[in-house]
């Protein structure tokens, strides 16, 4: 056990430190090809590249000689196309965490089936995957991707309801979700995430502008229903532990004062004060009077001194 731990954590160095320095070369996917028949036990393979030169053959390679892989980050690989994804759905049955943001290539059908092999999946990046992360893919994933926890479907603007609401009932670990650029979603998403995803705990909806009131109301509620918090629990220094923990509202401009503040008191780990913004509302001018408790707090202890000092 102690081999297998420090031999893939060898391979892991060896292939990041070697990545660096074949970076200026240009060689990556030279580099691929060649090491990874070598490292057969490698677990992590982090391949962030400036300038894509990551090719099919290179994943095709990873894929028939590294099938123990769990966290493997092509980010930003555009060359890739399809035949990498359901190269990975055959070789990398085991892995956990993907990221495969700005791989602006890949169709939601070879996405789709990747979910079909790769089960395991606790932490999925599609960051700018357009094409990719459709309805049609977020389906896939809440059927097969039971475990997620976490995903990344930013600026991903084929995402609707129907989607999320799939992956809203279908995974019900789901515990950060960034759907910020998703500009078609609607209350119904954030409704079905605040009734069926109980951890939920950081959620984006940067510039989703169809997001009212009535979403944020439902989030507030859903604290109510799911978590039975006794004054007890509460006492005992739970009560941040709970709930969202980061929300990131903005440009959602429909949005009213009394609304978000509803949310705000609902949950004590969302902040406005300043070095402590967990609650995001950058563009909504009509969102100034919202505050947490600490900052209300603190314009009142402020008030007081300044009173009595007069
Ligand atoms: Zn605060």
């Amino acid at each position: 056990m102690a081999y297998s731990v420090s031999c893939s954590f060898v391979s892991y160095l060896l292939i990041t430190v070697l990545s660096t320095i074949f970076r200026c070369r240009k060689n990556m996917n030279n580099l691929v090809l060649s090491l990874a028949p070598k490292f057969t036990r490698l677990q992590t393979l982090i391949l962030r590249q400036e300038n894509p030169q990551l090719e099919d053959n290179a994943v095709e390679t990873i894929s028939k000689f590294c099938h123990d892989l769990q966290d493997l980050d092509l980010s930003k690989s555009f060359k890739l196309s399809d035949r990498s994804l359901y190269a990975l759905a055959h070789g990398c049955p085991n892995l956990k965490k993907l990221n495969i943001s700005g791989c602006t290539s890949f169709s939601d059908e070879a996405l789709a089936y990747l979910t079909n092999f790769c089960r395991k999946l606790k932490i999925l990046n599609l960051c700018g995957c357009v094409k990719a992360a459709t309805d049609h893919a977020l389906q896939a994933i809440g059927r097969n991707c039971n475990m997620l926890q976490s995903l990344n479907l930013g600026w991903c603007d084929n995402v609707g309801d129907l989607g999320v609401m799939s992956l809203a009932y279908g995974c019900h670990d789901l515990r950060c979700l960034d759907l910020c650029g998703c500009v078609r979603i609607t209350d119904d998403s954030v409704i079905a995430l605040a009734n069926e995803c109980l951890h939920l705990r950081s959620l984006g909806l940067y510039y989703c502008r169809n997001i009212t009131d009535r979403a944020m109301y439902s989030l507030a509620h859903s604290r109510v229903k799911n978590k039975g918090l006794t004054w007890e629990s509460s006492m005992k220094g739970r009560y941040e532990d709970d709930g969202l923990k980061s929300l990131n509202i903005s440009q959602c401009t429909a949005l009213t004062p009394s609304a978000v503040q509803a949310l705000c008191d609902t949950f004590p780990a969302l902040h406005t004060c300043s070095g402590r913004h967990s609650l995001v509302m950058s563009g909504c001018l009509n969102l100034t009077s919202v505050h947490c408790a600490c900052a209300v707090q603190a314009h009142r202890t402020f008030n007081t001194i300044f009173h009595t000092a007069h």
